[in-house]
């Protein structure tokens, strides 16, 4: 999942982008208005937290900004503690939840991921695909009744694959969802974490889920045809 932190308060900001990606989450600090405008209007983001004191701009502005172009992305903002007109203001301008400063990173990331599992189609907390199993709000997975050991970013990946259970996803939508700005794209960092997923999630079990596409991308699906405990979207779309 791709994160904008707007903040313009610089230590928060790293410390925000640090804990963050140590969750998995890909992360672009904007530290104004006009960069995290320029920010949402170029890149696809999953989520966006939106600081309300910004120097050039107020984050109510910027959550109005994003509206105006049609952009559904989520929005949580920062407010100040007592400050009822800015929240008011903030939902007002199409932010979707805010969280008052200061807060415990354990909230931010609560709200973040109740803010995920709404987009992009009333996401349910918990998805299936075969005996595959994805608790989104504890973020843990289990396969056959067994915890698999994920790290963040691992997660993250298949997350992602499993809420396009059944569709292909090509490399570049999943770069852009699971890394940042500063992922190099010529990289083979895909390759090397569908690997390892591919080693936790289908190595031992009869069936595998991880499924590459050549010159397409990856697909997470049992292709079984008579694997029929998947959710709908992810039955087999390409029985062989
Ligand atoms: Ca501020």
């Amino acid at each position: 999942m791709r994160l904008l932190v707007v903040e313009d308060d610089a230590r928060l900001a790293d410390m925000l982008g640090r804990s963050l990606r140590e969750k998995g989450y890909a992360v672009d600090l904007a530290p104004d208005g006009e960069q995290a405008t320029y920010l949402a209007a170029v890149n696809t983001y999953d989520a966006v937290v939106l600081d309300v004191g910004l120097p050039d701009r107020s984050g109510t502005e910027v959550a109005r900004e994003i509206r105006r172009r049609a952009n559904p992305v989520p929005i949580l903002m920062l407010t100040a503690r007592d400050s009822l007109g800015d929240r008011v203001k903030g939902l007002d301008a199409g932010a979707d939840d805010y969280l008052t400063k200061p807060f415990e990173l354990e909230e931010l990331y609560a709200r973040l991921r109740a803010l995920l599992r709404r987009m992009p189609a009333m996401l349910p907390s918990i998805l299936q695909v075969a005996d595959l199993e994805i608790d989104t709000a504890g973020q843990t997975v289990r396969r056959a009744g067994r915890e698999l050991p994920l790290t963040g970013k691992e997660y993250v990946m298949l997350e992602y694959l499993a809420r396009s259970a059944g569709r292909v996803v090509g490399r570049a939508e999943l770069c852009e969802h699971v890394w940042d700005e500063n992922h190099d794209p010529f990289s083979n960092a895909i390759e090397v974490y569908i690997n390892r997923l591919r080693k936790k999630v289908d190595e031992g079990f009869e069936t595998p889920l991880i499924h590459t596409r050549r010159g397409a991308g990856y697909l997470l699906a049992s292709l079984e045809p008579s694997e029929g405990e998947g959710t709908e979207a992810a039955r087999n779309p390409h029985r062989t």
